[in-house]
């Protein structure tokens, strides 16, 4: 039988409508949430998320604006504006887009935004809140993912959770949040010995590697629950997951499409997370 597609795009739009009543009622109360990127350099992909980013905050009456910088600005000047954000109480969340060109020290851009205000999650300070427990605002691509899973019903306590690639703004942080909710956590990375032998043990697979159909169907339990993350651009110009979605599509129970997945929810939840700070900020006030 052929998997319950898990419909990014829908559950995505379900969850922004949710959100647009919770920003008009902070404006009624005068508080309307405001989110600032800062974005350094002219990668077109960086600059397409950043669109996509300004539009998405307009649908929920979310204030954005942009910062641009050229790629040869010094740090100084982009951690003096993130000062300057800090300190404004119109901005709610700060989010600098990543990559940052060579000459940056990222760790040290990231960390010198105000930690109510993180709303990627990216400072070592709320990276350390995840891994004891206790985050105010979780890293939105891992965030949407649950939400996915919630939205399904689909059982994280006690499951067997495989994530394959560990980087900071996934792998990891997914890991962390699976943890915490109770499943046994493997995470794999291209040193893996026999990836295949850990894959298909799992009950909820997550799959972030930009390798473009990694994951085939003799890799994966039949019935299991699978996540790709990945977006890769293939030669022909369509755009690809890491998992073979055709052939996994009918071994798997649940399975995210690419593009449509999660994708759509990456960005829901920076805009819940830029909602949920102008909350805590008016709660605190
Ligand atoms: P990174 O390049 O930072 O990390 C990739 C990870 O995959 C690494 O840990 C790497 O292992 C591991 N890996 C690579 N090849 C293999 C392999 N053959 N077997 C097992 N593990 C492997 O990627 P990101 O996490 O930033 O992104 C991953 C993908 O997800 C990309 O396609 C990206 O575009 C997409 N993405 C999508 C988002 C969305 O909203 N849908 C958001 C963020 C990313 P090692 O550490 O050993 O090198």
């Amino acid at each position: 039988m052929s998997a319950e597609i898990i419909n990014g795009k829908l559950i995505a739009q379900e969850v922004r409508s949710a959100l647009k009543t919770r920003a008009e009622s902070l404006i009624e109360r005068g508080m309307r949430p405001g989110l600032a990127v800062i974005i350094v350099g002219d990668d077109p992909a960086s600059n397409i998320y950043v669109n996509y980013k300004v539009k998405a905050c307009r649908k929920v009456c979310i204030h954005s604006e942009v910062h641009r910088f050229p790629s040869s600005v010094g740090q100084d000047e982009v951690l003096a504006c993130i000062q300057d954000l800090n300190e404004n109480p119109q901005i709610h969340g700060i989010l600098v887009q990543l990559p940052l060109p060579a000459h940056f020290d990222s760790n040290k851009v990231t960390t010198s935004i105000a930690i109510e205000k993180d709303v990627d999650s990216f400072h070592l300070y709320n990276v350390g809140a995840l891994v004891s427990g206790n985050a105010a605002l979780l890293p939105c691509t891992p965030y949407g993912i649950l939400v996915m899973l919630d939205k399904h019903g689909i059982q994280i306590e006690g499951q067997q959770a495989v994530i394959v690639g560990r980087s900071n703004i996934v792998g990891k942080p997914m890991s962390l949040m699976l943890l915490e909710k109770g499943a046994t956590v493997t995470i794999c990375t291209s040193k893996t010995k026999d990836l295949a032998a850990h894959t298909r043990n799992a009950d909820i697979l997550v799959v972030a590697t930009g390798r473009p159909g990694l994951i085939t169907a003799d890799m994966v339990k039949a019935g299991a629950t699978i996540i790709d993350v990945g977006i890769n651009r293939l030669p022909n110009g369509k755009l690809a997951g890491d998992v073979d979605f055709e052939s996994v599509k009918e071994k798997a129970g649940y399975i995210t499409p690419v593009p449509g997945g999660v994708g759509p929810m990456t960005i829901t939840m920076l805009l819940s997370n830029t909602i949920e700070a102008t909350e805590r900020t008016r709660a605190g006030s």
